[in-house]
């Protein structure tokens, strides 16, 4: 499912647009209104200024904008839910997510990226113990593990595959990086996106042919695409096993 941000946007910029619009013309009817409506316009307008950060002025306010997003994105999950469109608004707002981080490192390429990757697109049968050590894999082309690994190992690609996601993003914050590139479920990608709002994250939602969290993939030229175009080349190896501390 490829999807764009217009969705988000048609509600994430309409509503607040459409409520100073309102304000607006119950001041020019109701001229008593004047100080209240006013008040509801100006909020209104500071509310909306948020969803047209872009660049480098995304970049330096983002947290607040993740914020503002995420409390529409919160707020109207549940209709869309009731009306089954519930992953058209996640994926359309992790694309919203993603042009934005796109437009930030389209000048600037990211000196430190890092590559979250989700345990379930291990091929489900395989033992090789990847998530302790990507290097574990043998390659054996059945999963997209082994293009990860082939990339890390050649472009020296900071890549971490993880059977939990608060794990991995707890993890990658430790790191600092630039950028970080995570492949999840739209669900598990937008609280991501929240959780970790200080650093900015490009999102590839993951396909899911056998359903959630077996043998899942996703778009690996896709992946490669986005290293070349906001990853600076790496000299050093960056193959990265996860730590997790289990005593959490
Ligand atoms: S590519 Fe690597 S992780 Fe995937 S099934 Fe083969 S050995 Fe296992």
């Amino acid at each position: 499912m490829n999807t764009t941000p217009t969705f988000f946007l048609l509600f994430r910029r309409g509503i607040p647009l459409v409520g100073i619009a309102l304000s607006l013309t119950l001041i020019l009817f109701y001229p008593a209104s004047l100080g209240w409506a006013l008040l509801v316009a100006v909020a209104l307008a500071a509310e909306a200024g948020a969803a047209f950060n872009t660049g480098v002025l995304y970049l330096v306010k983002r947290q607040t904008t993740i914020r503002w997003d995420g409390y529409w994105l919160r707020t109207l999950r549940p209709l869309f839910k009731s009306m089954n469109l519930e992953e058209l608004w996640l994926r359309s707002f992790c694309a919203w997510n993603n042009k934005r981080v796109s437009g930030a490192f389209s000048a600037k390429k990211a000196r430190k990226v890092v590559v979250l990757l989700p345990h379930c697109i291990q091929l489900v049968e395989c033992k090789s113990h990847v998530a302790e050590n990507l290097q574990a894999c043998f390659r054996c082309g059945k999963c997209v593990v082994d293009g990860a690994t082939t990339a890390a190992l050649k472009y020296n690609w900071d890549v971490r595959v993880s059977p939990r996601s608060r794990a991995a993003y707890t993890e990658a914050r430790k790191s600092r990086p630039d950028l970080i590139i995570a492949i999840a479920c739209s669900d598990r990608l937008v609280k991501g996106l929240i959780k970790l709002s200080e650093i900015p994250s490009y999102t590839i939602p993951l396909e899911l042919p056998h359903g959630m969290c077996i043998n899942t993939t996703f778009d690996f030229r896709r992946l490669s695409q986005l290293m070349t175009t906001f990853a600076e080349p790496c000299a050093d190896s960056k193959i990265q096993p996860l730590q997790i501390n289990t005593g959490t």
